[in-house]
């Protein structure tokens, strides 16, 4: 598919398509709209704007985090119920038919012709518009970091969850590990690797198909939802974030630099010039380093 300069077909959002900066931002969990063919799924108003249905606060803190870092975001316009584009088409919990203490009605007892349509409808757009604004950056020599926001629950299951942002990886910890470092020297939050979700949740998808596979830097940020329900709580934590994220960014370029430092899966083909958040933060070329681009 083609990605216009802010394309929306629908189901898949692309805004600041030409940003400059040095991030890709992926929102998949923003919206709890449901299709009207679908007839709720069967739920009713409670489950429906539960988090459930959504990640509350994720989309309004990701638009301002985009234009924060001038980051080109990739945004679902679907609820994860209908469709989790954060899971692959394999996944049972990519069309859940249950989700907490919720059944989903409307999920339950789907053909595969059922289910093969909402992966054509939602998941195959989503997860192109990714790789073709991805692509694009990459043939362009300029690496992203792709960066996706989530919000959690404080209580999931009669359990309350001690942490504020959680800091999730798969196999490449390079960008994470930054991110912690940083957000621990800051000491505003209580942040935290792979929790509340980790990779043993199949939560990864997203980094696990796009920024892994190209040897792109990567993170995925899980935030405690009672702390972004206004605009001005969601537009100081982008703030926060932006802050943290580029400061680690400028932490592992400054290791990617130093050759001894980079090894792994992640550090093999050709090089990509610095990000430019490096050049301008320092002043400084650090000449190239290393990204896999297959
Ligand atoms: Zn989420």
């Amino acid at each position: 598919m083609s990605v216009s300069e802010a394309s929306v077909d629908g189901v898949v959002e692309v805004t600041n398509v030409s940003g400059a900066g040095d991030f890709i931002l992926v929102c998949e969990h923003a919206s709890n709209f449901i299709p009207p063919e679908f007839d709720h799924l069967g739920l009713g108003s409670d489950a429906l704007e539960s988090h459930i249905a959504w990640d509350p606060g994720a989309y309004p803190v990701a638009v301002a985090l985009s234009a924060k870092l001038d980051a080109p975001l990739i945004t679902s316009r679907v609820s994860r119920l209908v469709y989790d584009c954060n899971r692959p088409p394999e996944a049972k919990s990519a069309v859940p038919a249950e989700s907490e203490t919720y059944e989903i009605p409307g999920n339950k007892n789907l053909s595969g012709k059922d289910r093969q349509t909402r992966i054509d409808q939602y998941y195959v757009p989503f997860h192109d518009a990714l790789a073709t604004v991805t692509d694009r950056r990459v043939k362009a020599r300029r690496a992203p970091v792709i960066v996706t926001i989530h919000s959690f629950a404080p209580v999931y299951d009669g359990r309350k969850r001690d942490l504020d942002i959680g800091v999730l990886h798969d196999s490449d910890t390079r960008f994470a590990d930054a991110f912690l470092r940083v957000a621990a020297t800051h000491g505003k939050f209580k942040t935290i690797r792979n929790e509340p979700y980790g990779p043993q949740d199949d939560v990864m998808h997203t980094l696990t198909e796009h920024a892994i596979p190209r040897g792109l830097l990567n993170v995925m940020l899980e935030i405690r939802n009672d702390l972004i329900t206004t605009p001005v709580d969601q537009q100081s934590m982008a703030e926060q974030l932006a802050e943290y994220a580029t400061e680690a960014l400028v932490s592992v370029a400054e290791r990617l630099n130093d050759s001894s430092a980079v090894d792994g899966p992640c550090s093999k083909t050709e090089p990509i010039p610095i990000y430019s958040t490096v050049r301008r933060r320092n002043d400084l070329m650090f000449g190239s380093f290393a990204v896999g681009t297959s």
